[in-house]
């Protein structure tokens, strides 16, 4: 096939397969990739209006038994420095958050060996019932498939447990690369391929609101990268018409500093402000069943998130008050409310506040 063609059928919406992702990776220069995505993104979305959401980043427990060589944030049981988030910790922050203006909390955190099913459970209904408003964007696959395993139980039962005890949506966390030859090397205690998509398959029939993230830059290939793609794009169209499914995905280059991988590795960062544009441009062209791409701010900085937005993105996500897991491996860009709009604002967009289902508010 053609460059011209491939062109025709990323402008009906068509998927490409991965010859023809890798054509248009490796052939069109970067304003062309952008003037194609920024065309799709304004096919799905007309109106020059930016998402952004405030949230705040809480993270329930700092121990893991994942062992993944991009992270600096996990610490060992058995450590000094292990903690659980306590009730009056999260009440302190959730109370900051609401002066802040936001109702959602980002739950995050390690994968403990002794935290089970009950213990998010009590947790998540605690929460909901000092704060019956609060949204619960908590966990992500490989905490789900850790429950199971745990538990001796099937994702789905997890889900339902724990959307019965509060939780609200499923952040597409921990899916890094969807190749299970980058997993086994860098994240070797965490899910599978097969597992990180079967927990997105069932959270979608039960109709959840999801996310997908990728984190590249790494030791994944090009391939590997436009697979990932692929990977989210199929099990977008399983899902029932009318379920939420993905609503949006956030592609953030590698965080290296102090890193296992960078000091033991020599692996480092090498995505520059371009490739980080491209890959935005391509996702947009990859993904035409995800109707929002995500700049991430936090990790690339203002301007080249902002270039984004002409790239394919047509969101810039939260203000993240409180952010420790990307930020200790080397990203320190920060945003308040009036900030990140203004952020839009100068990139010729007018930012508008929504929450987690993509809803202008
Ligand atoms: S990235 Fe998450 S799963 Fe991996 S070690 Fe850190 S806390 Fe654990």
């Amino acid at each position: 096939m053609t460059i011209n063609q491939i062109i025709e059928k990323i402008l009906r919406f068509e998927f490409l397969n991965m010859e023809e992702g890798l054509q248009i990776y490796n052939n069109l220069n970067l304003s062309d990739l952008m003037a194609i995505a920024n065309n799709l993104r304004f096919q799905l979305h007309p109106d020059k209006q930016v998402g952004w959401i405030i949230d705040r980043n809480v993270n329930y427990t700092n121990v893991c038994v994942s062992g993944c060589k991009f992270c600096n944030f996990y610490c060992a049981e058995k450590s000094s420095k292990a903690y659980i988030t306590s009730i009056d910790e999260y009440k302190s922050k959730i109370d900051e958050m609401i002066s802040l203006g936001g109702n959602q909390l980002l739950l995050q955190g390690g994968m403990h060996p002794k935290l089970g099913l009950s213990f998010y459970k009590d947790l998540f209904s605690l929460l909901k019932s000092f704060y019956p408003n609060l949204k619960l964007h908590a966990l992500g696959p490989p905490e789900i498939v850790h429950i199971s395993k745990m538990e001796g139980i099937d994702f789905k039962t997890t889900l339902k447990e724990l959307i019965d005890s509060g939780l609200d949506s499923l952040p597409g966390a921990g899916a890094e690369i969807l190749s299970d030859r980058v997993r086994s090397s860098i994240s070797k205690n965490k899910c599978n391929v097969a597992d990180w998509l079967d927990v997105m398959r069932e959270a979608h029939k039960l109709n959840m609101v999801t996310s997908a993230t990728m984190m590249f830059g790494h030791i994944e290939s090009i391939e590997e990268r436009l697979q990932h793609l692929i990977f989210i794009r199929d099990v977008q169209s399983e899902k029932a018409k009318d379920n939420y499914g993905f609503l949006s995905f956030i592609p953030w280059p590698f965080q290296d500093k102090d890193t296992t991988l960078s000091k033991h590795h020599g692996i480092k960062n090498k995505v520059t402000s371009d490739e980080y544009i491209r890959m935005i441009a391509i996702s947009r062209i990859m993904l035409p069943n995800v109707k929002n791409i995500q700049a991430s701010w936090l990790t690339v900085g203002k301007p080249t998130a902002q270039l984004c937005l002409h790239s394919g993105a047509n969101d810039f996500g939260s203000i993240m008050i409180e952010e420790n897991v990307v930020s200790v491996a080397g990203a320190d860009y920060k945003f308040d409310a009036i900030g990140i709009q203004k952020a839009i604002q100068e990139a010729g967009f007018e930012p508008v506040q929504r929450n987690q289902k993509f809803e202008f508010i």
